[in-house]
C-alpha cells in the first residue's frame, strides 16, 4: 500500500504554459498542497487529483483513456470530468479542480465541490438483498447508494468481520507491514451513514425464489425483490490424516489470517502445502517474519499453468534466494505435530502448516434454489441467474466473457468488485453488459505481477525484457492474438493491453 505522493513538478496554481501540455498528454505537478494531474484530452484540459484513492498509486504514470485516467497498479479507472471512480478496485473519487486559461497559461483554481448523487432511479426495486460481503457485495452495496438507490438494502455475510481487503490478508498484513486498521474497506459508519444494513457472522441457510425470501440460520427471513448472490469461494480442505490439528491452517478471512500471525509468535518452521498464489504469498510473508519455510507442491514449476513456465521458474528462483525450499512434484501424504510427511516418506519439520490448495466456489445456496450452476452460477451478460431477478457476482459468477468468447469463472479481486458494480446498476434496471477484462495482481517480496486478460490455453509465449532487472513482459499468444500478458513493473503496457482488447473486442 503506498502513502500519499510526495509534491513534485510545477507549482500548476501559478501556471504553466498551455502550449506545453499537449493534445492526450498529462503534466504531474501540484496546486495548494495537493498532487494534481493536468490533462489536455480532446482539446479540453482537466485537473484532477494525481493519487489513486485505492492503494495511492501514481496517476500520472497511469493510461489516458476516452475521457478518463487508469491507475497503472492495478488499474482503477476514474472520470476526468467528475473525477468519479468508474471502476473498481477504486472505489472513492478523486478531487476536481478548476481549470483557468489566462492566454498562454493554464493555472489550476479551487478544488470543485464533490458532484450531489443522482436522483434516485426509476422503476427501482422497493429491497434488495445481498448475500455476501466481500469484495463483489460490498462493491454492488456502495455502488447501489451512488447511483441514488434510496430503498431497503440489506448485506448478509457469514463472517464477523466487516468487509476487508482480502488480498492483504496473504500480503502485507501477514507478513507485519500493514495494521490491521488498513483492512476494513469502509469503517463502520459508512454502512450507518449510507443506510446499509450490516448482517455479519450469520450465514444464508436457503433461498426460496418463489416467495422471494432468503431464510437465515439463525432464524430469520429478509424478503427481497432483488437479491444478489456474492457468497465467494471456500478453501478445498485436504482429506489428509493431521489436516485438522491445531497447527494446521487455511486462508481465506481476516480470522484465518489472524490465526496464522498468532501462530508465528512461537512457530520457527512452516510447510506451505500448494504453490499456486495463495501458498507463495503465504510464504514469502512468513519469511519476511523469520519463519523457514518449505513449499510442497504438485507441479513441477509453480504458477506455470497460469503464468507459463519462463515466469513461474523466475518466482521460484526468487523464493530461493530468499531461503525458501520446493518440494515440487510432490504431494504430502500426512500431517503429525512436528512435520508433514511427503509421499517419498521424506518428512519436513513443521510447527506452522499452511493448506493453499485452490478454492471451490460457494455454490450450495444457488443449487439449493435451484439456480443453474456447472462450475460455478450460470448468468448471463446482465450477471442475471436463470432465476429473474436473482443476480450473481464474484468467484462464483460464471459468465459470458466477451473476450476469450467463453464462459469464464475467475477468483480475481477486481473482477468481483466489478461485476458487483454491474449487478447492482442492472438490478436498478440498467441493462448493462459485463464486457471488463479480467485482471489480477500478485506481489510476492519486491516482485510485483500484474495480469491482464484471460489464457488458459496457447501457441506461444513471448518474454519481453528481464525478470531479474523487474523489467518483463510475458504475452500469452494464441491463433495470432494476444489472450492475457503478465508484466513484471511495465504497468504502462498492462494498461495499454486492457484498453486494446476493450476496442478489439467490442468490434
Ligand atoms: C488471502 C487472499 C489473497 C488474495 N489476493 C488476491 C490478489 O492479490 N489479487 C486478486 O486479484 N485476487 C486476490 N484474491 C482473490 C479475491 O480476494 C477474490 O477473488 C475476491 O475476494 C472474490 O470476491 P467475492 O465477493 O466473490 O467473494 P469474497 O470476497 O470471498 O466474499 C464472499 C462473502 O460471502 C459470504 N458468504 C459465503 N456464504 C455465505 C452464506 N451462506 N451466507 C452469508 N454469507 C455468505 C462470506 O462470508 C463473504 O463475506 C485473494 C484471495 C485471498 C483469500
Amino acid at each position: 500500500m503506498g502513502g500519499e505522493q510526495k509534491l513534485t513538478g510545477p507549482n500548476l496554481a501559478k501556471g504553466v504554459p498551455l502550449a506545453g501540455l499537449e493534445d492526450g498528454k498529462m503534466i504531474v505537478g501540484h496546486a495548494n498542497g495537493e498532487a494534481v494531474l493536468l490533462v489536455r484530452q480532446a482539446g479540453q484540459v482537466f485537473a484532477v487529483g494525481a493519487t489513486c484513492t485505492h492503494y495511492s498509486g501514481p496517476l500520472g504514470q497511469g493510461l489516458l483513456v476516452e475521457g478518463t485516467v487508469r491507475c497503472p497498479w492495478h488499474h482503477a479507472c476514474f472520470d476526468l470530468r467528475s473525477g468519479a471512480p468508474l471502476r473498481a478496485p477504486a472505489l472513492n473519487p478523486i478531487p476536481c479542480y478548476d481549470v483557468l486559461v489566462d492566454g498562454a497559461v493554464v493555472r489550476v483554481g479551487k478544488r470543485k465541490p464533490e458532484p450531489k448523487v443522482w436522483a434516485s432511479p426509476a422503476g427501482a426495486p422497493a429491497r434488495i438483498v445481498i448475500v455476501g460481503a466481500g469484495a463483489a457485495g460490498h462493491a454492488a452495496a456502495e455502488m447501489l447508494r451512488r447511483e441514488g438507490y434510496r430503498g431497503e438494502l440489506t448485506m448478509i455475510g457469514a463472517d464477523h468481520a466487516p468487509p476487508v481487503d482480502r488480498p492483504n490478508l496473504s500480503k502485507d498484513y501477514l507478513a507485519g507491514n500493514a495494521p490491521q486498521e488498513w483492512l476494513p474497506l469502509r469503517p463502520r459508519e459508512f454502512f450507518v451513514e449510507h443506510r446499509i444494513a450490516l448482517k455479519l457472522g450469520v450465514r444464508v441457510k436457503s433461498i426460496d425464489t418463489a416467495r422471494k425470501r432468503v431464510v437465515l440460520e439463525d432464524g430469520n427471513a429478509e424478503s427481497y425483490d432483488k437479491l444478489l448472490l456474492a457468497t465467494g469461494a471456500d478453501p478445498v480442505k485436504l482429506d489428509l490424516r493431521g489436516a485438522d490439528l491445531p497447527h494446521v491452517h487455511y486462508l481465506r478471512t481476516l480470522e484465518h489470517s489472524r490465526a496464522i500471525v498468532e501462530a508465528t509468535k512461537t512457530a520457527r518452521r512452516a510447510v506451505v502445502i500448494g504453490s499456486s498464489f495463495i501458498g507463495l504469498e503465504v510464504a514469502a510473508s512468513l519469511r519476511a517474519r523469520n519463519v523457514e519455510v518449505a513449499v510442497v507442491g504438485p507441479d513441477d514449476v509453480p504458477l506455470a499453468k497460469v503464468m507459463g513456465p519462463e515466469l513461474g521458474g523466475f518466482i521460484r528462483k526468487v523464493h530461493e534466494q530468499h531461503g525458501v525450499k520446493f518440494r515440487l512434484g510432490m504431494r504430502p501424504q500426512s500431517i503429525g505435530a512436528e512435520s508433514v510427511t511427503l509421499e517419498n516418506g521424506e518428512q519436513l519439520p513443521a510447527d506452522l502448516v499452511v493448506i493453499g490448495v485452490g478454492v471451490r466456489p460457494a455454490v450450495a445456496l444457488a443449487e439449493g434454489a435451484g439456480l443453474a450452476t456447472d462450475h460455478g452460477v450460470l448468468v448471463d451478460e446482465y450477471l442475471e441467474t436463470s432465476a429473474p431477478g436473482v443476480f450473481a457476482a464474484g468467484d462464483i459468477a460464471r459468465w459470458p466473457d466477451p473476450h476469450s468468447g467463453e464462459r469464464i469463472r475467475v477468483e480475481h479481486w477486481v473482477v468481483a468488485e466489478r461485476q458487483g458494480q454491474t449487478a447492482a446498476r442492472n438490478m436498478l434496471g440498467r441493462r448493462e453488459k459485463f464486457a471488463a477484462v479480467p485482471f489480477f495482481w500478485t506481489a510476492q517480496y519486491d516482485v510485483g505481477i500484474n495480469y491482464v486478460g484471460h489464457a488458459t490455453k496457447w501457441d506461444r509465449i513471448e518474454v519481453d525484457g528481464s525478470f531479474e532487472d523487474h523489467n518483463a513482459a510475458v504475452r500469452f499468444i494464441a491463433g495470432g492474438k494476444t489472450l492475457a500478458l503478465a508484466t513484471i513493473y511495465r504497468d504502462r503496457e498492462s494498461l495499454e493491453l486492457e484498453r486494446d482488447l476493450e476496442l478489439r473486442d467490442e468490434r
